[in-house]
């Protein structure tokens, strides 16, 4: 794939605007977006909704949000939703939560959900003299060295990046603060706990959660500050800034399943994303196709899943539900985001019931697994759904047996 300066992106884009051009990448992606393509304002994120918004504002997602943080957790009696799996859930979010409140209060800024990382030293004075080829292999060795667990590069593609910052000290929108002259974008996943997924829906699911960001924030502040070291600019971003997923599948880490995840070759939807902009001379990775669209228009288990039904049976399309959490002219699944997010704040913990029972969420260190994943790429694919089911595969075990799990090694 040739490089694409920030100035092309925009002539391609006014081009798009006369003729209905799509760009290359969006052929490769399978991404089809519209003359009504609106970039996201971040304030419409469903989580500062549950901020700002009274319409999705409750004392339930204020006390959804307060378990994260204190012991006000209604520890119940029920298995997977007590005091020692909020324990756990809360500590694997620590790495995540301490450094979003570091200059909360001085700077409003809280760095990895509403704002990019600013915690770097200086880097090289003088750029490394090296040709992009060589930039990308060493930035893939150094990354996966790191602690990414996958690693992909795209061009810079305004179209994700949100259109203002938010802060939830002011309850305003705010500058966004991305140079736009940078020309790539970095994107690396971490996996989250296989087995901790299964016990979904459950507090302590929620710590695989708070671990993939963990590991995904150690990983990017340290990529980061090796490209700064090499002289070049680089900006470190976890949920902040941009859309992760349009970027990711770009990079060429996986495709868009109907759940509105990405969906990996090696770890399926199971999977945090974190990415890092920058200016070092790279080489983009190719887009992948490995049949994730051709499985999920014959599967629906997620949507089948889903308590409140929040994940379409239907086919993509431009359905944006309540008009403003979601992509305007991007055609798509998409998952209705408030009744998602209502029933994470009634059950007081996030819920990954669709990453579950997903049939690409399976461990592949097993022999089979390999054989169903294969077989989901090609025609053998409605067998291996099948299969897949009357194995029981992706359902849910108890957080006893986690637990039980976890002290006999
Ligand atoms: S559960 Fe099935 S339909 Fe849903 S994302 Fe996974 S493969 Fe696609
Ligand atoms: S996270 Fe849970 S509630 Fe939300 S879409 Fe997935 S299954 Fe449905």
């Amino acid at each position: 794939m040739n490089m694409i300066s920030p100035a092309q992106i925009h002539e391609i884009d006014s081009q798009r605007q006369v003729n209905g051009w799509q760009r290359p990448v969006d052929r490769q992606t399978g991404f089809e977006v519209t003359e009504e393509f609106r970039r996201f304002n971040q304030k419409y994120d469903m989580f500062n909704r549950a901020v700002w918004d009274d319409e999705v504002r409750s004392e339930r997602s204020d006390r959804f949000f307060a378990s994260y943080f204190t012991d006000l957790a209604r520890f119940r009696k029920v298995e997977g939703f007590q005091h020692r799996d909020y324990a756990l859930r809360n500590a694997a979010w620590y790495i995540a939560d301490f450094t979003a409140d570091l200059l909360e209060t001085s700077d409003d800024r809280k760095e990895g959900f509403l704002d990019s990382y600013t915690m770097f030293r200086e880097g090289a004075t003088r750029k490394i003299e090296a040709s992009a080829e060589e930039n990308t292999a060493a930035l893939k060795r150094a990354g996966t060295f790191l602690g990414a667990d996958a690693i992909g590069i795209c061009e810079y593609d305004e179209r994700w990046v949100y259109t203002h910052n938010y802060s939830r000290q002011k309850l305003t929108d705010k500058a966004m603060d991305l140079p736009e002259d940078l020309t790539y974008a970095v994107v690396i996943v971490n996996e989250m706990d296989h087995a901790t997924i299964e016990t979904v829906p459950s507090a302590l699911s929620g710590a695989a959660t708070g671990q993939g960001y963990s590991r995904d924030i150690i990983a990017v502040l340290s990529i980061t500050q090796y490209i700064r070291n090499l002289g070049y600019r680089a900006v470190a971003s976890l949920n902040d800034t941009a859309l992760s997923i349009p970027l990711a599948i770009q990079a060429g880490l996986g495709q868009y399943g109907r759940h509105g995840l990405l969906i990996t070759p090696e770890f399926g939807p199971r999977v945090r994303i974190a990415k890092i902009f920058t200016d070092l001379p790279l080489i983009a990775d190719e887009p992948i196709d490995f049949g994730v669209t051709e499985t999920c228009n014959i599967c629906q288990r997620c949507s089948s899943a889903c308590p409140v039904k929040a994940i379409p049976f239907d086919a993509p399309n431009f359905d944006r539900h309540d008009g403003v959490s979601h992509l305007k002219g991007v055609r798509k699944w998409t998952i209705n985001a408030a009744k998602c997010f209502k029933f994470w704040a009634n059950q007081g913990t996030d819920c990954s019931i669709c990453i579950r029972v997903c049939p690409y969420n399976r461990d592949v260190t097993k022999a089979l697994n390999r054989l169903l994943r294969w077989m989901l790429g090609n025609r053998w694919r409605r067998l291996a759904l099948w299969l897949d089911q009357k194995l029981r595969h992706g359902e849910r075990k108890t957080a006893g047996w986690w637990w039980r799990r976890a002290s006999s090694g």
